[in-house]
């Protein structure tokens, strides 16, 4: 029989690091954005987590159509346009070599995610140790949804175990709870998301419903597992910010033993760009970010129902 592998050596499929982060949990963190997502979320933000696979983006914007791309991808996949001004890439013919990104002077051409060894992560990992420590602070495991990868997110929190690191994960929840399983004994804090507490809309707003995510929770919160439980709301106006779902979400929380804040994360326009760069519709072309009055009287109402509520996380 085969031995398994190290779990050192265990890959998993990174988009990038955030170091010396102040959100996502306690202190000072690093925090791991992991590709692959089962949500489609209307509000996205990060739409270039949805994919497992790495990704290639195109900003026509910054393209002078100076052909470096062309001549240098070994597939022959990108060519000029009729006009010789910008490039068309074939997705059927590229490889993900990323060549044409090394060599494109303006920088038009963008790599989304790359494959990382746990041994790898935690080298980058201990780096900050020293923040951590000082802060209270510690690692937080993100994505897309990082339990879609969870014998590389076990292998990663095992390592920060090892080390004495405060972990945490922020997760979607739509997983099969045997991959929570995996991985509660490593984690010292949760962070999910209710995005819409009717199953109904949640299937309208994210193509799934939530109970799955409710199932999670309340196992979660039943396990014998010392975890601190973040419940979290995306507020994006006119479609999920009724005072009637905000309200329904609070009151799940205090029957929750674990449960210690809920954090509101207002919505933001900032991944529109990346919608452009991998050639996506954007959902909510029309939907503006909420303004901080607003919020805030949302954030005191809530508060009237005796729980810890935050904006932002
Ligand atoms: S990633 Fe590689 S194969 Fe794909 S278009 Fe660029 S150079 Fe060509
Ligand atoms: S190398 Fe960059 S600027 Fe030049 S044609 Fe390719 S994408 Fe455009």
């Amino acid at each position: 029989m085969a031995d398994s592998p190290n779990k050192e050596d265990i890959k998993g499929t990174v988009l990038h690091l955030e170091k010396m982060a102040l959100f996502d949990g306690k202190g000072m963190r690093t925090v791991v954005f992991l590709k692959g997502c089962p949500l489609r979320c209307q509000w996205c933000s990060t739409p270039e987590s949805q994919k497992l696979a790495p990704q290639l983006g195109y900003d026509a914007d910054k393209c002078t159509g100076c052909q470096d791309c062309v001549t240098i991808c070994p597939k022959e996949a990108i060519r000029p346009t009729d006009d010789g001004q910008k490039v068309k890439t074939d997705p059927d013919r590229c490889d993900h070599c990323f060549e044409c990104v090394t060599v494109c002077p303006e920088n038009a051409r963008k790599r989304y995610g790359r494959e990382m060894s746990c041994r790898q992560l935690m080298e980058e990992i201990e780096k900050d140790d020293v923040f951590y420590f000082h802060s209270g602070g510690g690692v937080t495991i993100s994505g897309g949804e990082p339990l879609i990868q969870v014998d590389y997110v076990k292998a990663v929190l095992s390592g920060c175990r090892e080390r004495g690191i405060h972990t945490a994960i922020e997760t979607s929840g739509h997983v099969p709870w045997e991959n929570f399983e995996a991985v509660l004994p490593l984690i010292d804090a949760i962070l999910i998301d209710i995005k819409v507490h009717d199953s109904g809309r949640h299937r309208e707003l994210t193509g799934h419903g939530n109970a799955r995510i409710m199932s999670n929770i309340e196992r979660i919160d039943r396990s014998g597992f010392p975890i601190d439980l973040y419940i979290r709301i995306p507020l994006v106006p006119g479609i999920n910010d009724s005072e009637a779902n905000l309200l329904a979400t609070a009151r799940y929380c205090k029957g929750l033993k674990k449960f210690k804040e809920l954090h509101i994360l207002p919505y933001h326009r900032m991944g529109v760009a990346s919608y452009r760069f991998l050639d996506m519709k954007y959902p909510l072309e029309k939907i503006e970010s909420p303004n901080i009055e607003m919020i805030e009287a949302k954030v005191a109402r809530l508060k009237q129902e005796g729980i810890e509520v935050k904006i932002g996380g």
